[in-house]
C-alpha cells in the first residue's frame, strides 16, 4: 500500500499538472499577453461555477506561424514572418484583424486575438477572437511588393481561414486595397469568389457602407451614455482626442455635431488647442491636406503634457497603445476616458485614474463599433443584400448601447471598474458557450 502511494506521488511530480502554462504562455511574460493573464485573473472569482473552464481563454485554440517569401522588385528574394492566431472560436468562427508592422511578434498577435474574444463577446456579435500580422515594415515595400507579400500571407493562411471559419479585417497599416488582395487570392485558390472571408472590403466588391465610421461612431455612442450615467452633458462638454485619423477624426466630428466642445487634439505631428471649440470639418481638411494637426490657423500650439492635463470632461485617446501613462495619467483632468485606441492606458495608469475618480471606458466595449458593421458586412455577403447606411447606423447604435447597459449593470452590480466588468460579460458569455459545446471528444 505505501509502495503504491510513492509511486503514485512520484509519477504526479514527474507529470506537468494539466492546468500549468508553457512558459511562453505565462503571466511572467512580460508584454501585451503578460497583461491580458493578468486581466483574466481579476475576473476569474467573478466566474461562478464557468472558472472551471477558464484555462480556456488563458492559451490561443491555435497559432500558426508562416514564412511568407516574396520576390522583390530588384530581383532578391525576401522573407518575411506571419502570424495567424485563433483565441478561441466557442462563440464562431475568429474575428480580428491583420497587421503589417515591424514590431509585430508571436506574443503581440496572441494578445490581440485574446481582446478579440472579449471584444466580439462584449457587444454579443457571433464570433471568436482571432489576429494576424506580418513582421514587415510596410513603408519599405512597393505597391506591387505589398501585394505580393499580402497575397503569399493570405495563401498560407488559407488553410485555417474561411467565411465561416476565421474572417480577417484590417488593422495597423492594412486597408481596403489590401482586403481586396486578401479576398482575391482566398478565391481564386478556393475556385469561387468569397467575398465573407474577410470585411473592411471596398464597398464596391462586398464592403459595408458605415464600415469606415464605424469605430468613431461607436466611441460617439458609448461616450454619450456613460456621459448621461454620470449626469454629464454631451452638448457643451469640453472633450480632448488624441489622433485624429480614422477613429478620432470621426468621433470628434461627431462631437462636434452633437454641440460638445473640442478644445485640444494631438497627433504625431503635435497638440493643438482652441478654449472655445476648434473648428472640426476645418481641422479635418488640414489634416487631409497636410497629414496633421500641427500649424491649423485658429488654434495655440500646445505640448503633449499640456495635452494629456487640458481642461477637459471627455478625453479620447485613439492614436496608439500605452499612451495614458504613470507619467501623465495624474494630471489627467477629464471626467471620463473614451478609449478609442487599442491598449492606449497602461495598468499603473489605469489604477491612478481610478483612485482619481475618473471613469475609464475600455477598449473591449468602446471601440467595438468597427467589429460591429464588419460582423453587418459578413451577414451582408452571405445574403448578398446590402443595406442602408441608415439601417446600418441605427444598427450599429443599439447593439453598442445594449452592450453598454449590460456592463454598466455589472460594473454596479459587483463594484468594480468598467473593464473588469466588460471582461466578466465577455468571458461569462464565451464560457458558457463552451459549456454548452463540451468537450471533444
Ligand atoms: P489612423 O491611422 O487612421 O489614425 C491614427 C492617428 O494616430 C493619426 O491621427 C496619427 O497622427 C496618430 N498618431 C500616430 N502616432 C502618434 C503618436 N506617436 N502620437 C500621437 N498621435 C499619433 O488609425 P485609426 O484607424 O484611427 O486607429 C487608431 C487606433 O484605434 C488604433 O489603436 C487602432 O488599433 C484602434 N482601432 C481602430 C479601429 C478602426 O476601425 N479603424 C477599430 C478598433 C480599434
Amino acid at each position: 500500500m505505501a509502495t503504491k502511494k510513492i509511486a503514485a506521488k512520484s509519477v504526479a511530480a514527474s507529470v506537468t499538472p494539466v492546468h500549468a502554462l508553457p512558459s511562453y504562455l505565462d503571466s511572467e511574460h512580460l508584454g501585451p499577453w503578460g497583461i491580458y493573464l493578468k486581466q483574466i485573473d481579476r475576473v476569474t472569482p467573478y466566474l461562478g461555477s464557468l472558472a472551471r473552464w477558464v484555462e480556456t481563454l488563458k492559451r490561443p485554440k491555435r497559432a500558426l506561424i508562416v514564412d511568407v517569401p516574396i520576390e522583390m522588385d530588384n530581383g532578391t528574394i525576401a522573407h518575411f514572418e506571419g502570424y495567424r492566431v485563433q483565441h478561441n472560436v466557442s462563440r464562431g468562427p475568429g474575428k480580428g484583424g491583420v497587421r503589417f508592422h515591424q514590431d509585430v511578434t508571436l506574443s503581440e498577435v496572441m494578445a490581440l486575438a485574446a481582446w478579440m474574444s472579449v471584444k466580439n463577446a462584449a457587444v454579443n456579435v457571433p464570433y471568436g477572437g482571432a489576429k494576424g500580422g506580418v513582421r514587415v515594415d510596410p513603408r519599405l515595400l512597393s505597391r506591387s511588393e505589398l501585394e505580393r507579400l499580402t497575397r503569399r500571407y493570405t495563401s498560407e493562411i488559407g488553410i485555417i481561414i474561411g467565411p465561416n471559419k476565421d474572417i480577417p479585417a484590417p488593422d495597423v497599416n492594412t486597408n481596403e486595397q489590401v482586403m481586396a488582395w486578401m479576398m482575391d487570392t482566398y478565391s481564386m485558390n478556393v475556385g469561387a469568389t468569397a467575398s465573407g472571408v474577410v470585411t473592411g472590403k471596398p464597398v464596391d466588391i462586398g464592403g459595408s457602407l458605415g464600415r469606415r465610421e464605424a469605430t468613431g461612431r461607436g466611441v460617439f455612442t458609448i461616450a454619450t451614455e456613460a456621459a448621461a450615467q454620470i449626469g454629464l452633458s454631451v452638448e457643451g462638454a469640453r472633450v480632448a482626442v488624441q489622433g485624429f485619423g480614422n477613429v478620432g477624426g470621426t468621433a470628434g466630428k461627431l462631437f462636434s455635431e452633437a454641440g460638445a466642445l473640442v478644445v485640444a487634439v494631438q497627433d504625431h505631428t503635435g497638440a493643438v488647442s482652441n478654449d472655445k471649440g476648434l473648428d472640426v470639418p476645418k481641422l479635418l481638411e488640414h489634416v487631409a491636406k497636410t497629414g496633421g494637426v500641427a500649424g491649423f490657423k485658429g488654434s495655440e500650439s500646445i505640448s503633449t503634457a499640456e495635452f494629456w492635463g487640458c481642461k477637459c470632461d471627455i478625453l479620447i485617446p485613439a492614436a496608439l497603445e500605452g499612451q495614458l501613462t504613470k507619467d501623465n495619467a495624474g494630471q489627467v483632468k477629464a471626467k471620463m476616458v473614451i478609449e478609442g485606441a487599442n491598449g492606449p492606458t497602461t495598468p499603473e495608469a489605469d489604477d491612478i485614474l481610478q483612485d482619481k475618480g475618473v471613469l475609464v471606458v475600455p477598449d473591449v466595449i468602446a471601440n467595438a463599433g468597427g467589429v460591429t458593421v464588419s460582423y453587418f458586412e459578413w451577414v451582408q455577403d452571405f445574403s448578398s443584400f446590402f443595406w442602408s447606411e441608415d439601417e446600418i447606423n441605427q444598427r450599429l447604435i443599439k447593439i453598442m448601447k445594449d452592450a453598454f447597459a449590460a456592463v454598466w449593470q455589472t460594473a454596479q452590480q459587483h463594484k468594480v471598474s468598467l473593464r473588469t466588468a466588460t471582461f466578466i460579460v465577455a468571458c461569462t458569455r464565451i464560457l458558457h458557450a463552451r459549456e454548452l459545446r463540451g468537450l471533444y471528444p
